[in-house]
């Protein structure tokens, strides 16, 4: 079943009564990210000079414009992220990665009692914005940024790392097309902003020294390795050695304490081995989207080096190295609804999702997802600026949920807490819908 409503608000007021199990600050949520949002001038930061933390831009734009049709948001950043309360809704405190929109029907701005997201002109939610942390506050002996070098996202829970901005699959017909790691690379440049595409692995332990000292309250809890794929070398080395040379410096240094995590392709037994022999305790080979035909159209790069079973069957070999539990390959949900190739109905999207879900659950393995946000310089965000249907959204939620009980599982580690008002993870409301 489908819905139809003439208004954003009708929509979203519909899709919270007809799926009571899906926790209304939930529903919102994806909305949010899959929408984005339009920020008033009071909303944003005075960058690394004030007192709220900016959006680092840590690895893709996650936003609905390209960075030089932000008017105001381009010179002053919004910020990283925002945190709802209240409302008609009575919203348990729900924590929403920026995703910057003018056109959005959300907006954000200043009344008499503080900041307040509406939408359609009709107040939702009182907002609070993060605080700016001590360690952004401090350069690096070389005049580089925390922020720009091991940025802190999901309410400072998670340091960032992505260490390379680029992707070496590239163009039409490796990209993901869903993906804009490359043009966000070429826009922040193109704008003058500092934004490194290798980092150096002494800038990393310098952040990472800072945000250890400064991080008093030891709200940092885990970091992930990521960037690009690398098909032949980057400093000379296979994929592998370049991300390992970091966990292996990280964890010498720093020994456990942070969360270690690593973002990569589907690598050999071997090299995921060397992972878990530097101190890495969570590996994600992101396997994107479940179905077969559309894996081969929308991360053609992922089918032409490794190709989808051969994906498949690493994320298992992965789990006799890490543990099953360990493993936790992210897709991006809203992508198999992406015209022209998706699912044309909620109900087929959601079977195939699930397929993939039981897929990895029978195994113990805990797949995760990020909503996708329909970037314009992507071939599916330039076809599909609205994204995909939020009905799509709600129910996957209702899905995953109901996949972890079949399977007997619980959150995947490395999240933080569970549940409505709970979770600080921001990308995507699966850790909002789970029971704590
Ligand atoms: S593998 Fe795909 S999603 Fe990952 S950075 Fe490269 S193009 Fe983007």
């Amino acid at each position: 079943m489908s819905t139809t409503a003439e208004t954003r608000s009708a929509l979203v007021e519909d899709l919270i009564g007809r799926f009571p199990e899906v926790p209304p600050e939930a529903v919102l949520k994806e909305d949010l990210l899959r929408t984005g949002i339009a920020f008033d001038e009071s909303a944003l930061t005075d960058n690394l000079d004030g007192e709220v933390k900016p959006k680092s831009y840590f690895i893709f734009s996650f936003d609905q414009k390209p960075l030089a049709e932000l008017g105001a948001a381009a010179v002053r950043r919004p910020p990283e992220e925002i945190a709802l309360t209240g409302g008609p809704w009575g919203l348990r405190r729900t924590i929403v990665s920026v995703r910057v929109n003018p056109e959005s029907p959300y907006s954000v701005s200043g009344s008499a009692d503080g900041l307040v997201l509406s939408l359609e002109g009709r107040l939702l939610a009182d907002v609070a914005l993060p605080p700016m942390p001590e360690y952004y506050r401090h350069l690096l002996d070389n005049g580089k940024t925390v922020m720009e070098t091991a940025p802190t996202i999901q309410w400072g829970y998670l340091i960032y790392l992505t260490v390379l901005r680029l992707c070496q699959y590239f163009g039409a017909h490796e990209e993901c097309k869903f993906c804009d790691i490359n043009h966000n690379w070429r826009q922040h440049r193109k704008a003058g902003r500092p934004y490194t595409g290798v980092k150096p692995v002494e800038d990393v332990l310098e952040a990472l020294a800072l945000i250890d000292q400064y991080d008093t309250e030891r709200v940092s809890t885990a970091y992930t390795l990521t960037g690009g794929s690398v098909t032949s070398s980057v400093d000379g080395l296979a994929e592998a050695d370049f991300y390992g040379r970091y966990a292996e410096a990280i964890e010498s240094r720093f020994p456990g304490r942070w969360i270690g995590k690593v973002v990569a392709q589907a690598l050999p037994k071997a090299d995921v081995q060397r992972f878990k022999d530097y101190g890495i305790s969570i590996y994600h080979p992101n396997y994107e989207v479940w179905d077969k035909r559309l894996f081969e159209i929308i991360s053609p790069g992922k089918e032409r080096y490794v190709g989808r079973e051969e994906w498949h069957r690493r994320i298992f070999d992965a789990a006799d190295v890490f543990g099953a539990s360990h493993v936790i390959p992210n897709f991006v949900a809203g992508v198999e609804m992406a015209k022209p190739f998706g699912f044309e109905s909620v109900d087929s999207a959601i079977e195939s999702t699930t397929e993939g879900l039981d897929h990895f659950m029978s195994r113990g393995i805990t797949p995760r997802f990020t909503t996708w946000c329909p970037e314009p310089t992507t071939p599916l965000g330039r076809d599909n600026p609205n994204g995909a249907p939020l009905e799509y959204h709600v129910r996957l939620l209702g899905a995953y949920r109901e996949a972890l009980d079949r399977h007997g599982l619980s959150a995947p580690p490395g999240y933080g807490p569970a549940g409505p008002g709970n979770a600080v993870f921001s990308v995507s409301s699966f850790m909002d819908t789970l029971t704590p």
